[in-house]
Parts: structure tokens; C-alpha cells; sequence
């Protein structure tokens, strides 16, 4: 089986994901990595010593910011005139949004967050985690150049040998590209997440407030204003889980976890949050938790520092009067 895999750089080194996608595609077969990034050029001893038989490096200028569209417009045409079977990329973000765009420039079947790849025939089986990873399914990808995205840590890592050459191709970028990013800035108003000393996150007990019973909506614009309240009083951001990011009452950029910010506050107020490991891991070195949440089960209480067995609809505004009479 012929196989090309995605190879993110960071400072120069191949990133771990990325070194495991390269052990994953060496088990396949014949091996081609695809290099991006700052000072890829210095990381191909790396991809041979990983496996791969040959290298192509993506030539980006110095300091190219990640557009998957420019990525993409390069790479595409380099993919169907390789023409692996199998392309494998690390599942971040940058490589998600690429691979998609990849799959929709080549009519490419595409699989993400794989943890297993095995081959029958000539046909290729992935297994996924589905339903928040409470089930794995697995899946016969179809005709064509397959991509598949890889969760890290799902494959080993493999022995980084003393091979250090082999054949280098180059991969143009195109001379004029379609988006230019002038600058980047914070989003304007409230304290910003990622540097907040205090975080108040509010999860999909939200929606559920008493008074407000079978109305979802109005339940959480409450639960938001409390949230909000208290963060004014603490001088704090929101934040959320992924629950009412994915249901529409805060924008993404507010989600803590796996898929959203990684936040390390000195207090983080977790309210109707149950404590799922994909929030968990986004939040649990902050210097102190306190979990609100009515189920005294929520295994959220494993991680806190303080526990508050309570409906937030009735503790947040009792604990933000206390506080504002404390904080004057
Ligand atoms: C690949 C993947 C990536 C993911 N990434 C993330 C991520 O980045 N961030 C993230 O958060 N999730 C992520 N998830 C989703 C995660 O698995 C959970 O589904 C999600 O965190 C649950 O959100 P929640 O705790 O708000 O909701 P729930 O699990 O539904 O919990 C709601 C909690 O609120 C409590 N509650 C209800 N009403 C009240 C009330 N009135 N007062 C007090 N407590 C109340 C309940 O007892 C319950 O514990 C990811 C999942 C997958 C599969």
C-alpha cells in the first residue's frame, strides 16, 4: 500500500501526533511525509529517521501563517499526481480543517479521530469513537485516495533510527494567495479567556432552570446572565462546555477542553457542568475548583477543590450577593 502522511512541525522538530501518524502509515506500507511549517526543511533527517522513504517539503515562506486554503490549493495537486492510497494527518485543528478540504478537492473519502486502522483486501477498515466515546464504530472507507485523521496518542510512537536521507521533493505554494491575515487581535469587551485569573463556566445545567421549566432557551439566557453577573463581580470571563457551545448559547471561542480552550485560572467556578474528561482536561490546572452541580454524583466533585451540592439557579446569585457585600 502506498501511504503519504501530514507531517506539523514545531520549532523545527516533528510534532509527537505527527511521528505516530508516520509509525501508523509505516505499518501500511511505503511511506511518503509531507512537511509543513516553520523550518520544516530542518526536520526531513527526522522523517527518514521515523520511516518515511521520501520527503516533500511544503516551501511556505518565512513566518506563513496556517490557511488551509492556500495549504490546501498546494498540496492537492502533488496528492493526485503521488497518488497514495492512504493519506494519514495528525487530528488538530489545522490538519482536520485541511484534510476536509482535501477530501472535497480530490472527491476524497475521509475519516477523523481514527484509533485503528486495518486493512482487508484492498479495503481499508477505521475505527472511531462515537457518541462522545461511549461506543467505537468502525467503517470501510470507499473509492478513491483515502485521508484519514489520527487521534494523537491512539498509535505508538515509533524508534526515531540514524537514517537521515532519502529523496526530497519540493511542494510550491501558489504565488498569489486568496486570503492575506493583515494582523490578529483579541476580541473586544470582558476579560479575555485564556489570561482571566478567574473563570466562570457554565455547562448544560444552564438550561435547566425550575421556574423556567420546557423552556430551554429561556433557561439558559438566566443561567448566561448569571454567569455573567458573577464574572463582573470577580472581575472573570465566561466560559462554557461544550454542551451549550454546541447548542448555540456561547460562541466557540468560549468552550474549555479537549476540543476547545485549555484555561488554568486561580479559581474556576464549574456550574451545572457534569465533568466529562474532555472538559476536565481543559480545565484541571486551575489553581482552584469549585464545582456547583445538583447531582452529588457529578463526578465533576473528583476534581474540585470545593464541592457545592446545589441548584446554580439558586447558589450563583446567593454566592454573587455575598461576594459583591465582601468585594464592596
Ligand atoms: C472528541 C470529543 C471532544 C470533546 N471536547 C469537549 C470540550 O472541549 N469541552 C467540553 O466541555 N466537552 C467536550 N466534549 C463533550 C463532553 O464529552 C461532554 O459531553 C460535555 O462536556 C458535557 O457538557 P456538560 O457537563 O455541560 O453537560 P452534561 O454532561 O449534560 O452535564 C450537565 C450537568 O448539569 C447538572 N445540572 C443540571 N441542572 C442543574 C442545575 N439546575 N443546577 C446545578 N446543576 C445542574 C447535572 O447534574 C449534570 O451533571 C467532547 C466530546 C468528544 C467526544
Amino acid at each position: 500500500m502506498k501511504c503519504m502522511v501530514y507531517l506539523e512541525t514545531l520549532g523545527g522538530k516533528i510534532t509527537p501526533p505527527s511521528a505516530e501518524a508516520l509509525g501508523a502509515a509505516k505499518q501500511l506500507g511505503e511511506t511518503m511525509a509531507v512537511i509543513s511549517g516553520l523550518s520544516a526543511s530542518s526536520a526531513t533527517g527526522d522523517a527518514f529517521g521515523y520511516g518515511a522513504t521520501a520527503v516533500a517539503v511544503l516551501n511556505t515562506l518565512q513566518n506563513e501563517e496556517f490557511v488551509a486554503e492556500h495549504f490546501c490549493e498546494a498540496i492537492a495537486p502533488f496528492i493526485r499526481d503521488q497518488k497514495p492510497d492512504l493519506v494519514l494527518f495528525p487530528n488538530s485543528f489545522e490538519c482536520r480543517e485541511l484534510a476536509g478540504m482535501l477530501s472535497v478537492d480530490l472527491d476524497s473519502p475521509i475519516a477523523t479521530d481514527v484509533v485503528r486502522i486495518e486493512t482487508r483486501g484492498e479495503t481499508i477498515l477505521v475505527e472511531r469513537p462515537i457518541y462522545e466515546g461511549k461506543a467505537f464504530e468502525k467503517i470501510a472507507l470507499g473509492e478513491g485516495i483515502k485521508l484519514v485523521t489520527l487521534r494523537a496518542r491512539a498509535f505508538n510512537q515509533p524508534e526515531l533510527s540514524a537514517a537521515s536521507n532519502g529523496t526530497i521533493f519540493g511542494i510550491d505554494m501558489a504565488a498569489k494567495r486568496m486570503v492575506e491575515v493583515l494582523a490578529k487581535s483579541e476580541a473586544q469587551g470582558g476579560v479575555s479567556l485564556s489570561s482571566a485569573k478567574v473563570v466562570i463556566s457554565g455547562g448544560r445545567g444552564i438550561t435547566n432552570c425550575k421556574q423556567l421549566a420546557g423552556d430551554e432557551t429561556a433557561s439558559a439566557k438566566r443561567g448566561l446572565i448569571l454567569l455573567e453577573e458573577l464574572a463582573e463581580t470577580m472581575g472573570g470571563a465566561v466560559a462554557g462546555s461544550r454542551a451549550i457551545v454546541d447548542a448555540g448559547y456561547l460562541p466557540y471561542s468560549h468552550q474549555v477542553g479537549q476540543t476547545g480552550k485549555l484555561v488554568s485560572p486561580d479559581v474556576y467556578i464549574a456550574a451545572g457542568i457534569s465533568g466529562s474528561i474532555q472538559h476536565i482536561v481543559g480545565m484541571r490546572s486551575s489553581k482552584l475548583i469549585i464545582a456547583v452541580n445538583k447531582d452529588p454524583e457529578a463526578p465533576i466533585f473528583e476534581v474540585a477543590d470545593l464541592g457545592v451540592v446545589a441548584d446554580l439557579f439558586e447558589y450563583l446569585p446567593a454566592l454573587n450577593e455575598d461576594l459583591k457585600k465582601k468585594l464592596g
